[in-house]
């Protein structure tokens, strides 16, 4: 699989489809350690969590 990178389009959140200009995330703490969950701001549904910030299905 080839990655592209594009910063012209916007990615779309997969529960409302709002576009994810921003997403939020909160940090957990876990027993495995801390998680980061990132959220729609638009729906607040979860959208992924990953052991580090700002990468998505880490
Ligand atoms: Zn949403």
């Amino acid at each position: 699989m080839e990655l592209v990178e594009r910063n012209d389009i916007e990615p779309l959140c997969p529960h409302c489809e709002a576009e994810l200009h921003t997403a939020g995330f909160r940090l957990l703490s876990a027993w495995m350690g801390r998680r980061y969950l990132y959220f729609c701001l638009a729906c607040h549904k979860t959208l992924g969590v990953s052991h580090r910030k700002g990468f998505f299905m880490g």
